[in-house]
């Protein structure tokens, strides 16, 4: 039994805290931050009550688009569909893979489509009506540009962003994205966002401008949480 005894062995070796090393623009140039395992564990976490709210379970199934070096978010949404027992197939958000988007939108006929880009839409929309695809599907989470494309066509899109190195998601109540409070400290300076890690975030981020324009709402959400909301001018 080599092979198990290669993975005892494995086991006992130390295993680095670092799962990421996240590279994200801001108004300043662009800055890389450390994500540890714990923090991702935390953030999948959290992604899973977020997607739960949305009445993801057990059976459902999703189409995810994201990109390699989204992995930082990526792995905790991915995280969160396991989690959730939600089957999941994965296409590149750029818009030269929107043909895996469509093959998985028709093979595996999804109640859930998270991650929608401008460009897979702009591809998807060379062959196929974007409406009729996304109008009959449950729980769309799209991206700041492609949500304008689809509430167009009548697609009740929700928002799904990176901002910096926080995850933002949209609760069905659609009043703004929400932003991890235990994690992140997001705040709104002369219609600019800012963001700082959290005390219990390990590696370290001082209050950063983030270059994306947009406003922060807090208070209790109708939805009963009460991380903060975030509303991007873009979307
Ligand atoms: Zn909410």
């Amino acid at each position: 039994m080599a092979r198990a005894d290669t993975l005892a062995r494995a086991r006992e070796l130390d295993r680095p805290e670092l799962a990421y090393l996240m590279r994200f623009p801001t108004a300043d140039g662009v800055k890389d931050m450390e994500l540890t395992w714990a923090e991702l564990a935390r953030d999948t976490a959290w992604a899973t009550e977020r997607l739960r709210g949305h009445g993801l379970a057990a059976g459902q199934r999703a189409v995810l688009t994201t990109s390699g070096f989204e992995g930082f978010w990526g792995q905790a949404v991915i995280g969160a569909l396991r989690t959730l027992k939600v089957t999941y197939g994965i296409a590149e958000a750029m818009g030269w893979d929107h043909r895996r988007t469509a093959v998985f939108h028709r093979e595996l006929d999804p109640q859930v489509v998270i991650g929608l880009s401008a460009e897979t839409l702009e591809g998807l929309a060379g062959s196929a009506d974007i409406g009729e695809m996304f109008r009959s599907v449950s729980v769309v989470m799209a991206r700041p540009a492609a949500i304008p494309v689809l509430r167009g066509v009548g697609v009740s899109a929700c928002l799904i962003s990176a901002v910096g190195p926080a995850l933002a998601l949209e609760c069905p109540q659609q009043t703004g994205a929400h932003v991890n409070a235990a994690e992140w400290r997001v705040d709104e300076r002369d219609g600019q966002l800012f963001l700082a890690a959290g005390e219990q975030r390990t590696s370290a981020l001082a209050e950063t401008p983030l270059g994306i324009a947009g406003r922060v709402v807090t208070g209790r959400c109708g939805c009963g949480s009460e991380d903060p909301r975030v509303l991007l001018a873009e979307a």
